[in-house]
């Protein structure tokens, strides 16, 4: 039997998230960040399932949905404190639900994958969010080839997934320049001129102006040397409905050039 998303029970709708993550530490180390997630975490109705889209799983030609029942914790990242190489995120797969996603997906080139896990852009926050692992979670990756609107035309097509319990979330950054980033500083001029236009966006609720961006515009190559942080956002915007308010639960920099700016999207 091929599993559509008819055959799964329906649940009010979930809300929509998008999680600025930073860097790996706020998995381990208590940040005004960290505790945010920890609040938001706790405070959402039980997911049945929890579908993360991070900057960290890039492909090419083909958008990936990880259908394991046991998903990895991937450690992508290097020279960080034992602690953190050491740490586990054990949450189940959640392959149904999964293998769901992709007949919703039939029209946006999407494949199943068994390679994946969970990178640092999921796990990291969902150690915060939901300490305990016993949600079932896959990964949706970002196929690179595509360009901004098609982003946000699939999350469109996962909006049915929020009536089925499950909890999307796009885990990247506002703005995530890693070559600018300085300590002793705030934010330079440039992140903050880019973090508020988004945010400005966002409260106009003029999603779609943000899948209008062009990556070569001075000002976003600058915000987003490479596009795959400002990607998740795409997805998070794309999954709202009408309904849905969008609301900030956590902003500031992290380094002066890294936004933690998170969205929480509900109705
Ligand atoms: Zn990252």
């Amino acid at each position: 039997m091929t599993l559509t998303p008819s055959s799964l029970p329906d649940t009010p709708a979930m809300p929509v998230l998008f999680i600025g993550h930073g860097s790996p530490m706020h998995a381990i180390e208590d940040s005004a960040f960290s505790k945010a997630w920890g609040e938001m975490g706790a405070s959402l109705p039980a997911p049945t399932a929890i579908l993360v889209i991070s900057a960290h799983w890039m492909t090419r030609g083909a958008s990936l949905v990880h259908i394991g029942r046991k998903p990895r914790t991937i450690h992508d990242f290097g020279g960080f404190p034992r602690a953190l190489h050491e740490a586990q995120y054990p949450a189940p797969g959640a392959p149904d639900v999964a293998t769901a996603t992709l007949d919703l997906l039939r029209d946006h080139h999407a494949e199943a994958d068994l390679e994946w896990g969970l990178d640092h852009g999921a796990w990291c926050v969902l150690l915060r969010m939901f300490p305990k692992a016993d949600v079932p979670v896959y990964q949706l990756s970002l196929d690179l080839s595509r360009p901004l609107k098609d982003h946000m035309a699939l999350a469109r097509d996962l909006r049915a997934l929020r009536r089925k319990g499950v909890l999307i979330v796009g885990s990247g950054n506002a703005v995530h320049n890693l070559p600018a980033m300085r300590y002793g500083i705030d934010a330079f001029d440039w992140a903050r001129e880019f973090d508020g236009r988004i945010a400005g966006a966002i409260e106009r609720r003029d999603y779609s102006a943000l899948a209008e961006i062009n990556p070569r515009d001075p000002l976003t190559r600058m915000a987003h040397p490479t596009i795959e942080h400002f990607l998740p956002l795409l997805y998070t915007l794309g999954a709202a409905e009408e309904q849905d308010n969008p609301s900030f639960f956590a902003e500031g920099f992290d380094l002066g050039s890294i936004s933690m700016r998170s969205v929480l999207l509900a109705a």
